[in-house]
């Protein structure tokens, strides 16, 4: 391992996804003299690309992208993309607020190329405290990249944004290995290179995802078998009428945190069909006409399982065997290729943080996204995505990624003035 830079940088953001991105450009645009570095565990930028499905279009409208809410100036807006791209005439042509997901990565890489801030292949693997004086002033942020090789960045402020996890359900826990069980994280890059020809393939979710990949599996010269596991009875739309939507104003977002907990909770759970187990109208309606259109012409290439949950899941001799506890008791389904649409977990990366988890409080992230820390621990560390509890449903999306990332830019600024903490020049 190699100190790279005995200088400590002010700021050390863990990943460089929307979220980091957006406080980046809010740094730059502050004009602040502030030592700020990114680590990014991908080999280049890219958003979500396992899911770069052609054809699939954003869930958000693109005024919500990682400027315009704080500086509808910013040379870094969606509209500024399009301009410097020569597409603005013929995106308004489009009369649509959301652009394909294609589209808005490449906004985002647009974006990225211009911040030149952030090391990419270095995934974040440990972060030490440094002891100075009796307190603990700064950290020492341990990454690697894909040969193993390991770095170390000393810095006396935080920002963590690693995003969510792929969820992996119990019964799948013992074909974790198993090359032909797949989450739809995975969906481009594993998937689709393995199908073949009449392949039978089980996907399992009732929300997003799932609908997408259902209906680009659907689509394919192979010919594919297709079982649509469900929890619930049908298939639901997402839930974005105009007053329920306004849950995801960045004016909420204080609210929302001043509210009791219980009440909290209870937002959560009565708005939950705003971004959970939901699809849009427009994907569920295409997947029936595809099972409208199988009823019409006769044969069973597609199929949809609803309220099952799987029970069991096993490798045999003959591929994949999953069994389903439904209405009608137990089922059995034979399949080449298992996709979980199963959603992500957010949670601290315990792996990551582990070396400083004896310095935190135990207390979910502060009103400015900074975790509380014990007395005598100086290094201030923002989290970003990790706050829907006490924060609102819109933390895990990009409807408060430019303001929240004002705010944490404005609470860094303020630590590193701050004086003590200053970075050495
Ligand atoms: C398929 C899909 C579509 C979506 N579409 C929308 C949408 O239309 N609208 C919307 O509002 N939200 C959408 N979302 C929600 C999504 O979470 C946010 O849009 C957004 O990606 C959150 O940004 P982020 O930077 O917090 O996390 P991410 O985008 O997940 O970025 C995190 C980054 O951190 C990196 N990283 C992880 N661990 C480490 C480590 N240890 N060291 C270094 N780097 C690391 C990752 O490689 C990644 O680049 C979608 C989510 C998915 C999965």
């Amino acid at each position: 391992m190699t100190a790279q830079d005995h200088r400590p940088h002010d700021l050390l953001g863990v990943g460089f996804g929307p979220s980091n991105l957006s406080l980046a450009v809010a740094l730059h645009e502050m004009g602040q003299p502030i030592r700020a570095h990114f680590l990014e565990a991908r080999a280049e930028f890219a958003w979500h690309p396992g899911m770069l499905i052609p054809g699939a279009d954003m869930q958000v409208s693109f005024l919500k992208d990682l400027v315009s809410l704080r500086n509808p100036q910013s040379a870094f807006s969606f509209v500024s993309y399009l301009h410097a791209k020569g597409r603005l005439s013929k995106f308004i042509n489009r009369k649509t607020f959301f652009p394909s997901r294609v589209e808005f990565t490449d906004y985002l890489a647009w974006v990225a190329s211009q911040m030149p801030v952030c090391e990419y292949d270095r995934r974040v693997v440990g972060i030490e405290p440094v002891e100075a004086a009796g307190q603990i002033e700064a950290v020492e942020v341990i990454s690697q990249n894909a040969a193993g090789e390991q770095d170390c960045h000393r810095a006396r402020h935080l920002v963590i944004a690693p995003g969510g996890r792929a969820r992996w359900p119990v019964v799948f826990a013992g074909l974790r290995g198993d090359a032909r069980v797949i989450h739809s994280n995975d969906y481009r890059t594993k998937a689709l290179p393995r199908l073949q020809p009449g392949m039978r393939i089980v996907v399992l979710g009732g929300g997003q995802s799932a609908a997408e990949i259902f209906g680009d599996l659907a689509g394919r010269a192979e010919g594919l078998r297709l079982d649509l596991v469900l929890r619930g009875r049908a298939m639901r739309p997402a839930d974005d009428s105009p007053f329920v939507n306004e849950v995801f104003d960045p004016e909420q977002t204080a609210r929302f945190h001043a509210l009791p907990k219980a009440q909290r909770q209870k937002s959560l759970t009565t708005l939950a069909a705003t971004n959970y187990a939901v699809a849009d109208g427009d994907n569920i309606a295409d997947l029936y006409d595809l099972l409208y259109e199988q009823s019409v012409q006769g044969g069973d290439r597609l199929t949809l399982h609803s309220e099952c949950l799987p029970v069991h899941a096993e490798a045999t001799a003959q591929g994949l065997r999953l069994v389903l506890d439904g209405p009608e008791g137990k089922r059995e389904l034979q399949a080449d290729m298992i996709l979980l649409a199963t959603g992500y977990d957010r949670a601290l990366d315990s792996s990551v943080l582990h070396g400083l988890t004896r310095f935190q409080t135990g207390e979910p992230p502060a009103r400015d996204y900074r975790l509380p820390m014990v007395a005598g621990f100086a290094p201030a560390i923002f989290v970003q995505g990790y706050s829907e509890a006490t924060h609102g449903l819109s933390d895990t999306l990009l409807s408060v990624l430019a303001l929240r990332a004002e705010e944490i830019a404005r609470s860094v600024v303020e630590q590193v003035r701050g004086g003590t903490l200053l970075a050495a020049e």
